[in-house]
């Protein structure tokens, strides 16, 4: 399932990508543009503007309830019935950034691109396919994991 998310929800977006999903996001997007892209790109639409949700053209869409990105997250969760992994196991699939895609790269590769007690302390890296980006399973990915299992029980 593909996502688009509106000028609103950022913050949902970068968490779904977490979770591994497709969600297209850009604060700049109109309305018209948003409708285009979701009816081009077979993306679901994330909006929590009623009126957009009640536009004609907004066949494939979901108006998002909560003010807060946990009730959101929690709602689209359900709604449309994402896997979470065992302990909110991050899946490192997707950049937070910009949505492109992780693959594997060589510690060799990114040896002065991170600093040197993340190469020296970690094996395992991905990039970014689009922006180039570094991940790592950093402490960050425990807090991350935290919050996750705590939502997600
Ligand atoms: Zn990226």
């Amino acid at each position: 399932m593909k996502f688009l998310a509106d000028v609103m929800l950022g913050k949902l977006a970068r968490w779904l990508r977490i979770l591994g999903c497709d969600v297209a996001y850009d604060p700049a997007w109109e309305d018209e543009e948003l409708l285009e892209l979701s009816h081009r790109e077979g993306r679901v639409l994330l909006t929590r503007d009623t009126r957009l949700a009640c536009r004609r053209r907004a066949q494939n869409c979901l108006l998002v309830a909560g003010d807060h990105w946990r009730e959101q997250l929690k709602q689209v969760v359900k709604v449309c019935r994402i896997e979470v992994g065992k302990c909110g196991a991050i899946h490192f699939s997707r950049c937070v950034e910009c949505n492109g895609i992780l693959e594997p790269t060589d510690k060799a590769t990114v040896r002065y691109r991170v600093p040197a007690h993340i190469s020296d302390s970690h094996e395992e890296f991905r990039q970014c396919l689009e922006c180039r980006r570094i991940y790592w399973r950093g402490t960050h990915c425990q807090a991350i994991q935290g919050i996750l299992a705590e939502l997600f029980p």
